[in-house]
């Protein structure tokens, strides 16, 4: 991606931000399965544009502008809505290992705590009574 890209796509992103557009549906083409995303015109509010994720990384809308070669505002709400996806799938993953690893570490400390038991446990057994308490006792009793 080019410097000029880069700014169109920011100039882009900045308009779609300003003036609220966004993903409002999405689906996926019965034809060949690609994912296709439905934003708001900008124009005329009873119209949307269809944005096709092509390839699995080439944004296409049917809209003039994407037509005439540029980064229009429904490719880059697309973008954003692709972005926020991906942030909030990592986070959910990352969510999902730290519940793992403190799965882990229950198991191993509960395991810790059984097998001290069980010591615990056979070492009262193997041990007589006087020899491990000093507690008062009668033999008479
Ligand atoms: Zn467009």
């Amino acid at each position: 991606m080019t410097i000029k890209q880069r700014s169109e796509l920011d100039e882009a992103i900045e308009r779609a931000t300003a003036h609220g557009v966004e993903v409002c549906g999405q689906g996926r083409m019965r034809a060949n399965n690609e994912r296709v995303y439905v934003v708001p015109s900008q124009r005329d509010q009873t119209h949307w544009h269809l944005v096709r994720l092509v390839g699995g990384r080439r944004l296409v809308c049917d809209c003039e502008a994407s037509q005439r070669g540029r980064i229009c505002v429904h490719r880059a709400a697309v973008h954003m809505h692709l972005v926020v996806a991906a942030a909030l799938r990592e986070a959910a993953a990352e969510r999902v290992t730290r519940a793992l690893e403190q799965e882990s570490r229950d198991i191993e400390t509960r395991d810790r705590a059984e097998a001290e038991a069980a010591a615990e446990r056979d070492h009262k057994r193997d041990t007589a009574v006087l020899g491990r308490s000093n507690a008062p006792f009668s033999i008479w009793r």
